[in-house]
């Protein structure tokens, strides 16, 4: 095989997580919309844990919030009535249209 296609073919296939630095295949990322090429930065392993890891600390630290300032448990509680309401809202607005 001619080695400037090999190399032209090899780039197309492989990608560089931005995190472990690793070259994979394409099929080790996800698609993203957000990116230039429509793939994820992060490679599989790499998403998986740093999605993880975020979930973790965000959750600890809701539950620590919610407990110790009233304020926040408010917010919250106010956030997730705005939320309910848009809900309710955009189901009538599609009813109606219908
Ligand atoms: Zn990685």
């Amino acid at each position: 095989m001619n080695t400037f296609l090999y190399i032209c073919i090899k780039n197309i296939h492989m990608k560089k997580c931005v995190k472990c630095t690793k070259e994979f295949d394409l099929s080790n990322f996800y698609s993203s919309i957000r990116m230039k090429d429509k793939l994820d930065s992060y490679c599989k392993a790499c998403r998986y844990e740093h999605t993880k890891s975020r979930l973790k600390i965000t959750r600890a630290q809701r539950k620590e919030k919610m407990l110790n300032s009233p304020e926040y448990r408010a917010k919250e509680l106010l956030l997730k009535r705005l939320s309910f309401e848009r809900t309710i809202r955009q189901v009538m607005l599609t009813r109606t249209k219908k």
